[in-house]
């Protein structure tokens, strides 16, 4: 969640600073009149240097990221991308806008990609892997990288869930050849809206770049009027006032993704002597710690739960309740991902559905008092004890 609980004078003085030297808020140009100030190319300097990545372009959204990585990519109609049934619907609108056909893999008891499900959904024509880590715990990288290396099919993170997170010692989304993120309020550091791609490959870094500003190839020693360009794209450019914003909150990151590891290593003990089953971590996995998440006997335990948690004012986060914008296997309204799976995604994703419905996730939150896990194993325990 979180990295809106910390807003406060960081982001401020930041912003204060674009407006006193001179209120600049493109990111391009106007270099007389903007004191040095560039939001967004420090943003992105300093995003880089935390991920250790080659490059790192900031765009508009988490959205914006994927479509942006797949314009990067070449993806074109025709060519199918394969990510996993439980993710945001963004992934998949990301698919469907650059023309290609989305396929949705199972997941498996880490909730992200299942490996096996993956080598089963890769064809001729599939050109790109997706992989989610979803509310913060890292999908099996190694075996879903290794699976795409030996097909040829480049890995695409949307790690719009994952800031911060490492798999190995290596942060989440420096895996594949490209790392999406998002910075929309509801994630672990953000920008009110934005996004960021990071690269491991400085061809697709500039290819990128370009298609986010309608092709531009920003060639440094000419006025940006006269830009070269080889492609056309689209303007998913972020402006400066999010840069300024995101400079700010990257310098808490860490810290958010401590109190969070710290709260839901709390919340774990004060529930393990429940008879529930936690969510899986590949081994190596620094989660962000975005949610605590178990499962249980069957959906109807998991609705008691949530129903119990409920009633002393705890909430639970998108499971067991909020498969609609969650997963694909409700998505009836995109006919391109129905087509893709036989015309009925009722029947596409069975062990999804049976894991789904069975988990329990309880969010974290910074300022979760510290009675909290106390409080919910009491309530939890009325239902499973
Ligand atoms: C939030 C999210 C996105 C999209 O990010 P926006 O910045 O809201 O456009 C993409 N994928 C996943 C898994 C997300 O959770």
């Amino acid at each position: 969640m979180p990295g809106f609980e910390l807003i406060g004078r960081e982001e401020k003085e930041q912003i204060d600073e674009v407006f006193a030297k001179g209120g600049i808020l493109f990111r391009h140009g106007f270099d007389a009149l903007r004191n040095g100030v560039y939001k967004v190319r420090d943003f992105e300097r300093a995003f880089n240097a935390r991920m250790g990545t080659v490059d790192a372009l900031a765009v508009t959204s988490g959205t914006a990221a994927v479509r942006v990585a797949l314009a990067a990519l070449g993806i074109a109609p025709g060519d199918e991308v394969v990510t996993q049934s439980f993710t945001f619907v963004a992934t998949v609108e990301g698919i469907i806008e650059a023309g290609a056909v989305p396929v949705c893999t199972e997941i498996d008891d880490t909730l992200n990609m299942d490996p096996a499900s993956l080598e089963a959904c890769i064809s001729p024509r599939t050109k790109a892997i997706i992989v989610v880590h979803m509310l913060g715990t890292p999908a099996r990288l190694t075996e879903i990288c290794a699976i795409a290396a030996r097909h040829g099919v480049p890995v695409i993170e949307d790690t719009a869930w994952g800031c911060g997170g490492a798999l190995h010692g290596r942060p989440l989304g420096t895996h594949g050849v490209m790392g999406a993120f998002s910075f929309d309020f509801a994630k672990t550091m953000t920008t009110g809206e934005g996004g960021m791609i990071v690269f491991q490959d400085p061809v697709l870094a500039a290819k990128a770049r370009a298609w986010h500003d309608h092709g531009h190839e920003n060639n440094p020693n000419l006025p940006r009027w006269e830009d070269s360009r080889a492609s056309s794209g689209f303007n998913y450019r972020m402006m400066e006032l999010q840069g300024a914003v995101g400079l700010a909150q990257l310098a808490k990151l860490d810290r958010v993704v401590a109190v969070q590891v710290a709260k839901a290593a709390a919340l774990r003990q004060a529930l393990q002597d429940l008879p529930i089953e936690f969510r899986a971590e590949p081994a190596g996995s620094a989660a962000t710690a975005d949610a605590v998440i178990f499962f249980v006997a069957n959906k109807d335990v998991a609705r008691a739960c949530r129903e119990a948690l409920l009633q002393v004012k705890l909430g639970t986060k998108i499971l067991p309740e909020a498969f609609t914008w969650h997963f694909a296997g409700t998505w009836d309204h995109m006919p391109a991902l129905v087509r893709a799976h036989g015309g009925d995604l009722r029947k596409a994703f069975p062990r999804s559905w049976e894991l789904l419905g069975r988990a329990v996730s309880l969010p974290i939150s910074l300022g979760m008092a510290d009675d909290v896990p106390q409080r919910m194993r009491s309530a939890l325990g009325s239902v499973l004890g």
